[in-house]
């Protein structure tokens, strides 16, 4: 008998859309986009769709921490991968100081999980952060020069667009949540 369970796509797009996945014997056997979730509404993209389905059960998929060595990646334990990068960070800290690392993010939904690494920094003691942003710098620019400082519109207030402009993106491939079928919009 299968069994249904909500959870969210993994990928780092804004929407971070809700997913239903089907589980027989322990295995998931078809994803789905969550009727419920407010954003994505039950849409949702071809990777949400197909892909992960693909992705979860390949034999080339990175299950262990692997570490470059000069005869190529090898596999560690999550031990050992923790142990190599506290010795690293400690070692980078006490002869260059905190703002010799820079912790860069960027994008994507900045749900609860995004902000653990902002605060493992700080537990650290601090880091360098870049200022703007590498993929919507332009964006970042042309807001501040319109509003003063960046302001983001809340998703529901799409609806009080005319117009709407998709740059290189199809929204029902790309970015379900701002399908027109979902808004109402044509
Ligand atoms: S648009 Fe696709 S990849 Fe992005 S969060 Fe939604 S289902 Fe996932």
């Amino acid at each position: 008998m299968s069994k249904l369970i909500k959870t969210i796509c993994p990928m780092d797009c804004y929407a971070h859309c809700g997913l239903v996945a089907s589980l027989e014997g322990g295995k998931v056997t078809k994803i789905v986009g969550d009727p419920d979730h407010p954003l994505n509404k039950g849409l949702i993209c071809v990777k949400g769709r197909k892909k992960h389905l693909q992705r979860i059960y390949s034999p080339e998929r990175v299950t262990t921490p692997l570490r470059k060595t000069s005869s190529g990646w090898q596999p560690v334990s999550w031990t050992e991968a923790y142990e190599i990068i506290a010795d690293n960070l400690t070692k980078i800290t006490k002869s260059y100081g905190h703002t010799s690392i820079l912790h860069h993010d960027n994008g994507g939904s900045e749900g609860i999980l995004k902000t653990l690494s902002q605060r493992f920094f700080n537990a650290l003691g601090g880091c360098s952060r870049p200022a703007g942003s590498i993929c919507w710098g332009s964006g970042n620019k042309a807001q501040a020069y319109d509003f003063g400082r960046p302001q983001l519109h809340s998703w529901d207030d799409l609806l009080n667009s005319k117009l709407i402009i998709l740059w290189v993106g199809t929204c029902l491939y790309q970015y379900p949540a701002y399908a027109p079928s979902k808004t109402g919009q044509s």
